[in-house]
């Protein structure tokens, strides 16, 4: 299971501010109709449920869920179901915009949603997460649906909580639709290289602006923040593409060496320390906030939201910053970073690879026909280096940083389906 990986952040009052300023600064650069800006200001559906589930201890609690749909001019809504103390309805409304531009950049037939039950899995045991789960897909069985809104996991969940809201959804709905939920477990219908996908599309994404940049992969240097699913397959995935990773870190504890870690040995580690690091000994321990302004070529944050703020971006070392997490930067960090000439990488291209490998796994649901990893891979990564390709070109023809160029990519088709599908 992928864990939260740090302490709740403070900044979630703005984040959906932050996204506000980011669809403005973009649809300024590339003249977007006002009407199509003002439609995807607001989300489009916002559930909220409460449901009471029984604890181990015979007592009853209740839990918070949330479920947003922020876009289905493109397609049904996609996106994940976190499990953390901090979800709200900000947060969701936030990640569900995020995953209606991410799927645009990825060039999916999808809009955007993203949902969360607040609770802190750490703190659960397996039969509490189970009835909380199902509590939550039951609560929600109307929003969700194969050709309506597909969820998958997110921060604090995994094929686990997919395999028990599937099963709750049939059972709801009295017959076995596995394309209801992605990032099943294989059996259950998942695809090959969807655990991995997030991670690999990360590896792509740092590799097509290595190059870009001139340099050359294996002579560069990166810290890794973040050792959950995306944090691990992308240090993995680096690792073994022969790149030397310097820094790794979870909410347990951060390392640094200087000579490159040995990312099998952490791999092995974390497996057998309950998968989290503290305690690893090849490298030297160090602050969890250095890590994020070590003297690195790349800096790929994988763990939480707002960690790149106005308070230390100015003293981030590495020259690209590949966001595997979402919204790792705030939006006061952006100009700083283009002020240092840092090329970032966005969240909503560089982590697309998970939702990218949702969709093959949807459309080979819906085939009930299954493709072997490396058919998957190669979609993957052809998919990724197209969509960085075209956000990189948005980003030099409208002379903005990648993120705007992103936002450029993703409104340019969002826009069509908005005003293609109309109004009343
Ligand atoms: N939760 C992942 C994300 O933020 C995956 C979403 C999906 O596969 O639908 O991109």
């Amino acid at each position: 299971m992928s864990a939260p990986t740090a302490a709740p952040v403070a900044h979630t009052e703005s984040m959906f501010h932050a996204v506000l300023a980011r669809l403005d600064a973009a649809a300024k650069a590339m003249n977007l109709s006002d009407d199509v800006a003002q439609v995807l200001r607001y989300p489009q559906k916002l559930v909220k449920v409460c449901f009471p589930v029984t604890m181990d201890n015979g007592s009853m609690q209740m839990f918070e869920g949330y479920r947003c749909v922020h876009s289905t001019h493109l397609g049904p809504s996609k996106g994940g179901i976190r499990y953390a103390m901090d979800v709200n309805e900000d947060e969701v409304k936030t990640l569900a915009a995020w995953m209606s531009f991410k799927c645009a950049v990825a060039n999916l037939p999808y809009g955007g949603g993203k949902g969360g039950v607040k609770c802190d899995p750490r703190k659960l045991s397996v039969g509490e997460l189970e009835r909380i789960t199902r509590a939550y897909a039951k609560a929600m069985r109307d929003v969700f649906g194969v050709n309506k809104d597909v969820p998958a996991p997110d921060m604090g969940t995994s094929g686990r909580e997919m395999a028990w809201i599937l099963d709750e959804l049939n059972k709801v709905h009295g017959e076995d639709v596995p394309g209801l939920v992605t990032g099943k477990p294989i059996v259950l219908g998942g695809s090959l290289g969807r655990d991995a996908a997030t991670g690999r599309g990360v590896m792509v994404s740092t590799f097509a602006a290595l190059k870009k940049m001139g340099l050359d992969p294996k002579k560069v240097s990166v810290a890794v923040q973040g050792f959950g699913n995306v944090g691990s397959h992308t240090a993995r995935l680096l690792h073994e593409h022969g790149v030397k990773i310097c820094a790794i870190g979870d909410h347990t504890a951060t390392f640094w060496n200087e000579k490159g870690i040995d990312i099998t040995a952490a791999l092995a580690y974390a497996k057998k320390n309950g998968g989290v690091l503290k305690g690893f000994t090849g490298g030297t321990e160090i602050k969890s906030g250095e890590l994020l302004t070590a003297k690195v070529d790349v800096l790929i944050p994988a763990a939480l939201q707002n960690v790149i703020t106005e308070d230390n971006a100015g003293n981030i070392q590495a020259k690209l910053i590949v966001e595997g997490a979402n919204g790792p930067t705030t939006a006061e960090a952006d100009p700083i970073l283009q002020d240092k000439k840092i090329i970032v990488v966005p969240d909503i291209l560089a982590n697309g690879g998970g939702v990218t490998v949702s969709y093959f796994e949807w459309v080979q649901n819906k085939m009930g026909y299954y493709w072997t990893e490396k058919e998957v891979n190669e979609k993957h990564d052809l998919s990724m280096e197209t969509a960085f390709e075209h956000v990189w070109n948005n980003a030099q023809e409208f002379k903005t940083t990648m993120r705007l160029g992103a936002y450029i990519t993703a409104l340019k088709k969002i826009e069509q389906g908005v005003k293609m599908k109309g109004f009343y």
